[in-house]
């Protein structure tokens, strides 16, 4: 059994509500280990997630499936292929060298559905908790010339204050959000735009954070009896557990914080799997409080089948 902080990564079979739930890697890529962990010296997180030669550290773009009768519900979509057509002659294979893209990757998430005997033609919904091109690049592809929804049948679910973050990006996120990969969604009439915390659909709902980018959904999907608790880049990966343990890239360090003690009590009283998109040891774990609940640590991590 592989351990990732000490701790034994178990196997996870999921049920939740009418849904069952699978985690779906598409590619794995790199971004720079310092960027990922902001005041944190790189002694401490390079103990659990080692850099290569240019300071990168492995990340996954996992995203999650849910599948009930008669709802196929993808979270978030990796950060797709096609990146020539999408970025240009230039930016397109530089795109490519610069984050690590596994050579030859296409979107990735093709053959992850056809483990499930699934193609993009049959998803009925697609979350996008935030449009960071590595969140929405696999929403849209190239198809003669033109760019598309890569899930035509189905909608899209957005914060409108992402949305609008995204379309007129500040200079910080500039380098994050890309129109070609939300403008053909808005044009083909398959994003549905939400405004504020709600239930998306059953037994799926959304709470909102503000802290990484303006309105990141981080999605709950909940019956009562078992939980998961879809982090996106609140808590991207196991190692930024720990409170202060927060991205250089988040807008607001302060916030981010507040924000993810809020979601971390509530998940450590519910005994709620954590899924973190970019881990590339553990999809999930569960935590637990320390220090009189101003903190916490991992309790346990799994590996969602
Ligand atoms: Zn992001």
């Amino acid at each position: 059994m592989k351990t990732y902080h000490d701790l034994e990564v178990q196997p996870l079979d999921l049920e939740i509500g009418p849904y069952r739930i699978h985690a779906l890697s598409t590619t794995s890529f790199g971004l720079d280990g310092g960027a990922m962990f902001g005041t944190v010296p790189k002694v401490l997180w390079s103990r659990t997630n080692p850099a290569d030669d240019q300071n990168r550290i492995t990340m996954d773009c996992r995203c999650l499936l849910l599948i009930s009768k008669d709802k196929k519900i993808l979270i978030d979509t990796g950060l797709g292929g096609d990146f020539e057509d999408k970025y240009g002659p230039k930016l397109g294979p530089a795109f490519a060298e610069m984050y690590a893209v596994e050579a030859g990757s296409d979107s990735g998430i093709v053959t992850a559905l056809a483990k499930h005997n699934l193609s993009t033609d049959d998803i009925t919904d697609v979350i996008l908790t935030h449009l960071h091109f590595d969140h929405a690049g696999g929403a849209t592809k190239s198809e003669n010339g033109q760019l598309v929804p890569t899930f035509k049948n189905a909608t899209h679910y957005i914060q409108r204050e992402n949305l609008e973050t995204a379309t007129s990006p500040n200079l910080r996120e500039k380098a994050s959000y890309y129109s070609c990969n939300f403008k053909p969604l808005e044009e083909a009439g398959v994003l549905k735009i939400l405004d504020g915390e709600q239930e998306i659909l059953p037994y799926v709902s959304c709470t909102l954070s503000h802290g990484h980018t303006r309105g990141q959904q981080n999605i709950w999907i909940d019956d009562g009896k078992s939980s998961v608790l879809y982090c996106a880049d609140l808590i991207p990966t196991a190692t930024h557990v720990r409170l202060p343990w927060v991205m250089g890239y988040d807008l607001n360090p302060l916030l981010i914080i507040e924000e993810k003690k809020k979601e971390l009590t509530k998940a450590a009283k519910k005994g709620t799997h954590l899924f973190f998109e970019h881990d590339p040891y553990c999809s999930s774990a569960k935590v637990t409080p320390i220090k009189d609940g101003a903190d916490f640590r991992l309790e346990s991590i799994s590996q969602l089948s």
